[in-house]
């Protein structure tokens, strides 16, 4: 079972409160996870986050810190952004336990995301999610404290764990990962761009669909391959 929660990184965005930090890692170890990544964090190393860690400091000590989300992401097969808000054009949304089902039967990296505590995610961060996240709770006061929403979500992928959920076989291919992907959606829009398909106003709109529809398929490496094929064949002027 630990292999299972070992694929499971934590990434917390540009936090503000050291302490959250801390508390984070506690509420990760609780539950047998103990890979922390760090994207911008405001203020660490700091004492607030080792005081507020408790006896889970070595999750403090081995976390990663690095420059941009898509750097934390690089290598995950699944990333689920955790949002209290949903979203128009929402991506895949998951309840907490079909979160955790979901990602213990993921093979591959996973990659659990959390927002900053005032502002939470950008939309330009859920795009690149593959799934979202949403704890359901008091409409009126849906706002978990970061380290709250990371234990319950960490709670249930001990539970989906425990359970006995994995991946169910190996893939014919490896799946393909989120930088491999990104580099799909960038050529896309390259050539999309340029032989005027896209709204130069608004790429956006469609490429966000299109994401979607990419994620739908779930795609593996391979198939990446061949739809970057095509791309270089009938535009072999953009790269
Ligand atoms: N005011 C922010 C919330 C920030 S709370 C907003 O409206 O988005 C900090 C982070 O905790 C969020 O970015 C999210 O990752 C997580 N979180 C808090 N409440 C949550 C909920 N109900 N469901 C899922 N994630 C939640």
């Amino acid at each position: 079972m630990q292999d299972q929660l070992d694929k499971v990184r934590v990434v917390l965005v540009e936090t503000q409160h050291p302490g959250n930090i801390g508390a984070a890692a506690r509420a990760m170890k609780t539950m047998g996870l103990a890979r922390l990544y760090l994207v911008n964090p405001r203020q660490f190393p700091s004492d607030e986050a080792e005081a507020r860690a408790s006896g889970a400091t070595e999750v403090l000590a081995e976390a990663r810190i690095v420059g941009s989300l898509r750097e934390a992401v690089a290598e995950c097969t699944l990333v689920a952004g955790a949002s209290a808000r949903p979203r128009k054009l929402a991506w895949p949304e998951l309840d907490p336990r079909q979160c955790g089902e979901t990602v213990m039967a993921a093979s591959g990296e996973c990659a659990l995301v959390f927002g900053r505590e005032r502002t939470g995610l950008t939309n330009a961060e859920l795009d690149l999610c593959t799934h979202v996240v949403t704890i359901p709770a008091n409409p009126d006061y849906a706002s978990l404290n970061l380290a709250a929403a990371v234990q319950v979500l960490s709670y249930e992928l001990r539970v989906a764990a425990l359970a006995g959920h994995r991946p169910v076989r190996e893939p014919e291919a490896p799946p393909a990962t989120h930088e491999q992907l990104e580099q799909l959606y960038a050529h896309l829009q390259r050539v999309l761009a340029d032989r005027g398909f896209l709204n130069p106003d608004n790429p956006e709109h469609l490429m966000r669909r299109l994401r979607r529809l990419y994620n739908r398929a779930g795609l593996d490496h391979n198939e990446v391959q061949i739809l970057r094929g095509i791309l270089t064949t009938l535009a072999p002027d953009i790269r």
